[in-house]
């Protein structure tokens, strides 16, 4: 469990999976807080709990590093009963990431980028080393911001400050409870990409708590949609959960819209009429082939044509029109997730 580098060519080694089984809190005023919740998260993973204010989804969270403990249960990183451990001693393999990321204001952003490596021992040297290629990292150079405190830097860099601390001594997993809630619409579209892209490097086991559903469905490798009491209504990736809400309650939480939340999770290729590589297709708008259907789709809007070009390494290879969008079978959607 000794902190590895992030290797930026593969994933990183430590991913561990969790298992959650049979939790439950019942706090000492007799509230119910969470039933009995079990679920799997695979290594690298990044599953998200939504639902109504109040339904658990923070206590479940919370329990995973035992700032929490449960009533009752069993809670497995990596088949390892997680229960039987000191809590201290585990949060520092645990990443944690809060709305308003809690800071430390008297000490600099490398000061507290560095806190759990330093907590764990490591040296100085290496500690600012590793806090510098996590600011690199989540895109904040260090010969710029490093010095700084965190009254000086926006809400947005503050945030990436909290996931590089999270990240700094390669936790096995990162638990996440509404990190991006606390910045403004534009600053977390943004912040929700780079993050997808971090994810992408660092393939860690992330478990994080929204109650946007737009959120969950960017981001989530799998949903699990909760109802009162911590009751698991539905556990599925984002486009099965669009296309096929277990229930009326799920369709409901889901929303109104969800068939265009469904097409920005479907792959285009489905829709895609091949064409011979030498057919005409000049002037049209096209979009690649590797997309969403909601490229497709924004791109027929954005040009005002029903039709656009399908291409592959910048090669026409077919048409897709805006019927097809909307006739990929739910199916396909969900198998291609
Ligand atoms: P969510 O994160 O989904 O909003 P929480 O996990 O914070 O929900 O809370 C679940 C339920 O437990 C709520 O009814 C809340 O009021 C209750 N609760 C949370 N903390 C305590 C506590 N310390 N004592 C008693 N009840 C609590």
């Amino acid at each position: 469990m000794d902190a590895t580098a992030i290797n930026e060519s593969g994933p990183a080694p430590s991913a561990a999976s969790i298992t959650l089984e049979n939790i439950g809190k019942t706090y000492p005023d007799g509230t119910v807080a969470v039933g009995d919740f079990s679920l799997e998260v695979r290594a690298g993973d990044l599953a998200v709990l939504i639902g109504p204010s109040g339904c658990g989804k923070s206590t479940i969270l919370r329990m995973i590093n035992r700032l929490i403990e449960p009533s009752g249960g069993r809670i497995l990183i990596d088949g390892q009963n997680i229960l039987d451990r000191n809590p201290v001693e585990l949060r520092r393999h645990i990443g944690y990431v809060i709305q308003n990321v809690g800071l430390f204001p008297h000490q600099n952003i490398r000061a507290n980028v560095g806190t759990v490596p330093k907590l764990l021992g490591w040296d100085r040297k290496r500690t600012a080393e590793r806090a510098d290629e996590l600011l690199e990292l989540v895109g904040l150079d260090p010969s710029r911001y490093a010095k700084r405190y965190p009254h000086e830097l926006s809400g947005g860099q503050r945030q990436r400050v909290g996931v590089a601390r999270a990240l700094a001594a390669d936790p096995l997993v990162l638990l996440m409870d509404e990190p991006f809630s606390a910045v403004d619409p534009i600053a977390r579209g943004r912040l929700q990409e780079e993050f997808l892209k971090l994810q992408a490097t660092v393939r860690k086991t992330i478990v994080l708590v929204t109650h946007d559903i737009d959120e969950a469905v960017r981001l989530g490798d799998k949903i699990a949609v909760l109802a009162e009491g911590g009751r698991l209504l539905q556990y599925a990736p984002p486009a099965e959960l669009l296309s096929r809400p277990v229930s009326a309650a799920v369709g409901d939480f889901v929303g109104a819209d969800r068939g265009i939340r469904r097409l920005a999770v479907t792959p285009l290729r489905p829709a895609v009429r091949p064409i011979e590589a030498s057919a005409a297709t000049d002037g049209r708008p096209s979009v690649d082939v590797g997309g969403t259907l909601y490229d497709a789709l924004a791109a027929m809007l954005a040009s005002d044509v029903t039709e656009v070009v399908a291409v592959e390494d910048g090669k026409p290879v077919g048409l897709v029109s805006r019927a097809a969008l909307f006739d990929v079978p739910k199916e396909d959607a969900q198998a291609s997730v």
